[in-house]
């Protein structure tokens, strides 16, 4: 059976990670500057970033968390993720913006967008730290992107392999072995 470790290949330092994270920062202050956000996070991959990227975002927010099933493992007859955690509130008076750590068929995040839509936000985007567009099946972009990553499994900064390495302060590449 192949086995996948992380072969130490740094793809995103620590010190490029805290920069772009700024600046992602500082365009989501103009962007949502008088507006009511709320950041919504997919757990658990997301915690990380999401944790560096509103301290960078200088504006009255608020915060709440999703867990959706990974499809892989269990799946609705109709093939949708299942919420195993919803959103604590009502959202039909926020400007929602969806922050993800990466975004790789889109399946999910797809899913997401279209829940979130019918409950009827002021508006709803989506911010990801990575973006793998060459493997996207589902019809869905963000509109923040951190970094425009190749097809690479890569862990670190809340990414995980196996439920490890999420504690890494940057993303390195996993090799198949
Ligand atoms: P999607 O539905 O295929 O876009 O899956 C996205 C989810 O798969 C992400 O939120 C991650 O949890 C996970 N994922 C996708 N690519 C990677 C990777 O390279 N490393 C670790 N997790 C990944
Ligand atoms: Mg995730």
């Amino acid at each position: 059976m192949n086995k996948i470790i992380p072969n130490g290949d740094v793809l995103i330092s620590e010190k490029a990670l805290k920069q772009r994270v700024h600046e992602l920062g500082v365009q989501l202050t103009n962007d949502y500057h008088g507006k009511k956000l709320l950041l919504v996070s997919v757990l658990k991959g997301c915690v990380v970033f999401l944790a560096d990227l509103m301290r960078e975002i200088s504006l009255p927010l608020e915060i709440d968390f999703m867990c959706v099933s990974s499809y892989g493992n269990s799946t609705t007859s109709n093939g949708s993720p299942i919420i195993l955690k919803d959103l604590n509130q009502r959202i039909d008076d926020y400007d929602v913006l969806i922050v993800e750590d990466i975004i790789d068929s889109g399946n999910t995040l797809s899913y997401l967008y279209k829940e979130l839509s019918r409950r009827n936000p002021n508006s709803l985007k989506i911010c990801t730290l990575l973006d793998k567009p060459s493997r996207r099946t589902a019809d869905i972009d963000a509109d923040y992107v951190g970094f425009t990553i190749d097809d690479y499994f890569i862990v670190g900064y809340g990414l995980d392999y196996a439920e490890k390495f999420r504690n890494q302060k940057y993303i390195s590449i996993c090799q198949q072995n």
